[in-house]
């Protein structure tokens, strides 16, 4: 994901993930909502500012807001700046990557469904069924890992 961001081909990557891995690994802060949160940050729970989940980070927010953990746990409301940013750049996509997901957890699992209903080509890379396996223009049922790196070395070569 971090090669298609520096080649200019990542708008933006929606993740259900909440390691911390995709900002690990260099992708920007501006191009990732994460939906379920992430268990590195604390955010602030009117604005939506992300702090650094360190001992000496303020209680409160430049907003005067209350800064919690950012974990969405099952039946929490999800994150409405990082909802909002997932629908927007569903309808503009393109080309939209769905990666390792089965896409059963709504309301992610219905994000492909409105880029496909914008246009978008829809590719599914995933070990195992997904439920949109119907929409999907292309789909690999393959390690997620050996088609990217198989489309990042196609993109170079053009
Ligand atoms: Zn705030």
């Amino acid at each position: 994901m971090v090669k298609l961001q520096d080649l200019g081909m990542l708008k933006f990557l929606i993740s259900q993930n909440i390691d911390n891995l995709h900002r690990t690994s260099g992708i920007q802060d501006d191009l990732i909502a994460e939906l379920h949160g992430n268990v590195t940050l604390a955010r602030c729970q009117d604005c939506g500012k992300k702090y650094a989940k360190t001992w000496d980070r303020p209680n409160k927010c430049s907003c005067g807001g209350p800064i919690k953990s950012f974990i969405i746990k099952f039946n929490d409301e999800m994150p409405k700046q990082e909802l909002a940013h997932a629908f927007e750049h569903s309808k503009q996509a393109d080309v939209y990557l769905v990666v390792g997901s089965s896409l059963i957890t709504q309301p992610a699992g219905s994000l492909p469904r409105i880029a496909k209903r914008n246009g978008a080509k829809l590719i599914f890379i995933n070990r195992g069924e997904t439920t949109l396996d119907r929409l999907a223009d292309l789909r690999f049922n393959e390690n997620s890992n050996d088609v990217l790196t198989a489309i990042v070395e196609e993109i170079k070569n053009e």
